[in-house]
């Protein structure tokens, strides 16, 4: 048996993605800078695989440009966009404290290099109050950047609503989890700056791309050609770019709703059981369809994790980028978790291949795990 139920950390390649890629690595390797025909025929490969992905978010083609990785997105939007302002009278930038680390760790160094950094605090389901944001901002405000869907609890922050609040700062968000399974649309969000990878939703690792909105400046990060609008140096990666086309088309609103259905049934059965808390919202409409984010009182997540792993499930304790660290989440510290749950936190990460036999395996798995396993602690009251 392989279950695997990681998939807020990583998917599996999609059959289209895979063959869209091998035909590109095959037939499509000019380089798009060159003049002869192979490279006019990658070129115009190119520039139709960037339509096709720029109208996926109701954007223009020229306001896409693609990256290597949803964090090297966030990267070229912060930096970039913090570069090339006029920052002389405007040094004061806006986030959360439940970002990822590619946007915390952004925010930190420009706080070393003289920016000034506010990270708002969120309610107890991971979202950013409007108040909390308006009275944060100032004078010299430049840029605030809040993620679209936090990738450890699932979070989906009201953007529209935020962003409206504050049209005339530039705003950024960290759309790599919700990208494809929550609506987002460039024009009616109206976000200036948006990052985007394309693993999390079946594309190869290794490929993402930002979008700005036309008229907004940033500066490149990574010197050399002028490829990407001078934006992004470096031969364009025309078979992952297209492997991300594919995976972006494969995905449809039934799929959308059947990983919510299979959230529901997960959340339901979860709920029944004793000592457990739900991380992050409980309604649905603003909760990633992928995500369930489960505190277990008095377990340790990481016995759960191995369990399961022996048994061919493969859920995480937290997030892939600090599981190995033995730190307490800086997201379930933001959201105030009782330290009867904070050890016990288990991830569940579910795709468009997920089932309802997979889900009803984990649930039996788990309560394998609790019937032979009692929680080390009791709630003290
Ligand atoms: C995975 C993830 C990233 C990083 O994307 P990579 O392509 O792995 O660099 C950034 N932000 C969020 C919210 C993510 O979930």
């Amino acid at each position: 048996m392989s279950i695997y139920f990681d998939n807020n950390s990583t998917t599996n390649p999609c059959e289209k993605a895979l063959e869209a890629m091998n035909f590109c690595l095959r037939e499509v390797y000019g380089n798009p800078s060159s003049v002869h025909a192979p490279g006019n025929f990658a070129r115009e490969k190119l520039s139709q695989l960037r339509r096709e992905i720029a109208a996926s978010i109701n954007a223009k083609e020229n306001e896409i440009i693609f990256v290597a990785s949803g964090s090297e997105a966030n990267n070229l939007c912060i930096k970039g966009f913090c570069y090339s302002a006029n920052t002389e009278n405007k040094k004061h930038i806006i986030t959360t404290a439940i970002e990822h680390p590619s946007v915390l760790k952004t925010f930190e160094e420009l706080e070393a290099e003289g920016f000034e950094a506010t990270y708002l605090p969120v309610d107890e389901n991971g979202f950013v109050q409007s108040t909390t944001l308006m009275n944060a901002i100032r004078d010299d405000t430049l840029l605030v950047s809040i993620s679209h869907s936090n990738n450890e609890i699932g979070t989906i922050q009201n953007i529209k609503e935020l962003r409206a609040m504050i049209p005339h700062i530039v705003f950024h968000t960290d759309a790599v989890q919700s990208f494809k399974k929550a609506p987002f649309d460039a024009s009616d969000n109206r976000v200036d700056l948006a990052s985007f990878s394309g693993h999390k939703i079946h594309a190869p690792k290794g490929i993402g791309f930002i979008f700005k909105r036309d008229g907004i400046n940033i500066k490149s990060i990574i010197s050399g050609g002028s490829q990407e609008f001078g934006l992004r140096a470096g031969t364009e990666n025309i078979a992952s770019i297209a492997a991300l086309a594919a995976a972006i088309n494969d995905i449809n609103e039934q799929d959308i709703a059947r990983i919510k259905s299979l959230q529901r049934k997960l959340l339901n059965n979860l709920l029944e059981l004793e000592g457990v808390k739900i991380n992050g919202p409980e309604n649905l409409d603003f909760r990633n369809c992928t995500n369930v984010s489960v505190s277990f009182a008095g377990h340790e997540a990481e016995a759960i994790v191995n369990y399961m792993n022996d048994k061919g499930i493969y859920v995480s304790t937290r997030s892939a980028c600090s599981s190995n660290s033995k730190q307490v989440s800086h997201v379930l510290k933001a959201i105030n978790l009782g330290p009867q749950y904070i050890h016990g936190t288990v991830r569940i990460g579910l795709s468009k291949y997920s089932t309802e036999d997979e889900v009803n395996a984990f649930l039996g798995c788990l309560q394998e795990y609790m019937t032979k396993n009692k929680p080390y602690l009791i709630n003290p009251i």
